[in-house]
């Protein structure tokens, strides 16, 4: 049978300590739930970095541009700089600049997308809502396409509509239009509700059943993330820890990536996860057991403080 995470405690502390000099962290879920901090995640990740360990914060979230992150780290008690925020969107702008894409990006999603394509110098379309305003069996008379367009992009966007989900997926019968996914998270975590909120993923399989292609995904599981990050900082796979969260995310990129793992309970994977998938058969479920596990990140102060 596969290994259940280890629960970190002073008799591996020192090995698990010494395994890394990098640290990729998610954010929702592990460090931060909305706006609310949880527990002692900002002590902690602030302790890791005094220890000399290089901190990133690598969110699927699409929302918000690194300079909304950094404010956000900062209001929360999280040391952070523009550098060490890389964000889905982040990483769709570079990937965007690498192969030189000179079009404009169709943009399902929000301000956090434009921002960053903003900042790479890339055009892309107005943001916010195309209500549905006649019946949708007038829109092929209506609809106009912008033949500047050379790119679909989608990511987390409240106002998806029927018109924007028939425009992204008409710029997509061109089959030389590149198609992108910020991610593919099925849901946010939201605490004390019994209602689901629905994430990126949803949209993208939207578009992406319409369009009768998939998409290129630029945030974790996917490698990309990594890939940005560790050829700017030169950072080696077997001196990186992921923290996060979700296992179907988090962990799989990390283990995508020949990284450390460490998973938190506090989001999204919950204790009976683990002890489901490691006595499962399929062996892709073995892969989202993490190396290491902790109840919550901010656990690891009072361990930290038994090393002083
Ligand atoms: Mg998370």
């Amino acid at each position: 049978m596969p290994q259940m995470p280890k629960i970190i405690d002073q008799t591996c502390l020192r090995a698990f300590l010494n395994s890394f000099d990098n640290v990729l962290t998610d954010c929702d879920g592990v460090l931060w739930s909305g706006d609310n901090i949880i527990g002692r995640a900002n002590d902690a990740v602030n302790k890791l970095r005094s220890l000399g360990k290089k901190i990133f914060y690598v969110t699927n979230n699409s929302t918000k541009s690194r300079d909304e992150y950094v404010k956000k780290c900062e209001k929360l008690g999280f040391i952070a700089s523009k550098e060490e925020i890389v964000s889905s969107s982040f990483v769709m702008a570079q990937y965007l600049k690498q192969q030189g894409f000179n079009k404009k990006v169709y943009v399902v999603g929000t301000s956090g997308m434009t921002a960053e394509l903003d900042n790479v110098g890339i055009a892309h379309t107005d943001i916010g809502p195309e209500p549905l305003t006649v019946s949708p069996f007038k829109l092929p008379e209506t609809m106009e396409l912008d033949p500047e367009v050379g790119a679909v992009a989608v990511g987390f966007d409240a106002d998806f509509s029927f018109p924007k989900l028939m425009r992204a997926a008409s710029h997509l019968e061109d089959q030389e239009c590149l198609f992108i996914a910020t991610n593919t998270d099925e849901r946010f975590p939201i605490t004390d509700s019994k209602l689901v909120f629905p994430g990126t993923g949803s949209f993208v399989r939207c578009v992406e059943t319409v369009a009768e292609r998939p998409p290129l995904i630029m945030g974790k599981p996917s490698e990309k993330m990594f890939t940005v990050i560790s050829e700017k900082y030169q950072l080696k796979p077997s001196r990186t820890l992921m923290i996060g969260d979700r296992c179907n995310t988090d962990i799989l990129f990390g283990k995508n990536c020949g990284l450390h793992t460490l998973v938190v309970l506090t989001g999204v994977t919950k204790k009976e996860d683990l002890e489901m998938w490691s006595k499962s058969s399929d062996e892709e479920k073995h892969r989202l057991l993490a190396d290491y596990c902790l109840p919550q990140l901010g656990d690891l102060v009072d361990l930290l403080k038994t090393l002083e």
